[in-house]
């Protein structure tokens, strides 16, 4: 886990993350430093820079940041506690030093009811562009704490993870298009970014189907298996990938079922990248139909020419 970087470019909306700081024993209290500092740094604060793909450089670059916590409608601008312990009759009341996790006022182990309970803070995140300071982020998190535990939700953020992660859906668009592909393709990223594997290999797939049964149009088969359909339109394909058809088509099937969450989310990216080798190929190859197209017509226009200046000769 890589702290600010973790949790603006990796962590989806509204995904938790819970820090037991305060562990009930004995009907009491005690605090876990060492998981306060884990939340510290979860969170990203005294942490120098988020580093992150900035969508208006096109590329990525550090961002310096400012943070702001405060309660629903209460600001408290320059705090640095977070407040645990209710002020009982004036008393001093137990906060933890957003800092270092040191713990001021009252100090524990706390009473089980004097401990603060579902109580939310919220924190806001402001990023400028190192590059570029008018180039702006923003993120914000929930910090409820409840049962002794931290519980972090990022709640907002802008611009989107999409934006952030620099998806380019329009470069095959009209590719796409013709394929009736479009808002597949779109939802294939987009389910992957919110960590729904499953949806993200079926959107990949019936990408691949569609493009299977567009060349095939209306050519007639000995049966209806697709790896006799592949045989019959692979040469549609980029010839640098028309041997891993069968191989992508059996995975987007059944290995999404087969692979562990991390491994769907690792390969995503490679089973993509053949669904776009094609999109290029096919767009490349009509850039240059259109381009061959505008040549032969420069040529007849040029022989035309010689041919007339002949005859006025
Ligand atoms: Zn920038």
């Amino acid at each position: 886990m890589n702290g600010i970087n973790y949790l603006f470019n990796e962590t989806s909306l509204y995904t938790k993350e819970v820090f037991k700081i305060f562990v009930l024993n004995d009907g009491k209290y005690e605090y876990d430093k060492k998981e306060f500092l884990r939340f510290i740094y979860y969170v990203g604060y005294g942490q120098d820079k988020l580093v992150s793909y900035c969508h208006l450089c096109k590329k990525e670059f550090p961002f310096s940041y400012k943070t702001e916590l405060f309660e629903f409608t209460k600001y408290f601008k320059d705090t640095d506690y977070y407040m645990i312990v209710a002020d009982k009759d004036g008393q001093n009341p137990g906060r933890i030093s957003i800092s270092d996790g040191i713990i001021l006022g009252l100090v524990p182990p706390y009473d089980k009811e004097l401990l603060v309970n579902n109580k939310i803070w919220y924190m806001n995140y402001f990023f400028n562009c190192t590059r570029n300071g008018s180039h702006k982020y923003m993120m914000m998190i929930s910090i409820e704490l409840k049962d002794g535990n931290f519980i972090v939700r990022k709640i907002g953020q802008n611009p989107s993870m999409l934006t952030v992660k620099g998806f380019d859906f329009d470069k095959y668009k009209k590719v796409l298009e013709k394929l009736d592909a479009y808002e597949d393709y779109k939802k294939a990223d987009l389910s992957n970014a919110d960590h729904f594997h499953v949806g993200a290999y079926a959107y990949l797939r019936r990408i691949f189907e569609k493009m299977i049964n567009q060349y095939l149009g209306k050519t007639e088969l000995k049966d209806d298996h697709m790896d006799t359909k592949i045989d019959a339109v692979k040469d549609y394909f980029d010839p640098r990938i028309k041997n891993l058809l069968k191989n992508l088509y059996g995975i987007l099937s059944v290995g999404i079922h087969e692979l562990s969450e991390e491994q769907s989310k690792e390969y995503y990216e490679y089973l993509k990248a053949i669904i776009d080798m094609q999109l290029e190929y096919v767009q490349t190859e009509n850039d240059k139909d259109k381009q061959s197209k505008e040549l032969a017509g420069v040529l007849s226009k040029i022989t035309n020419l010689i041919t007339k200046q002949k005859k006025d000769y």
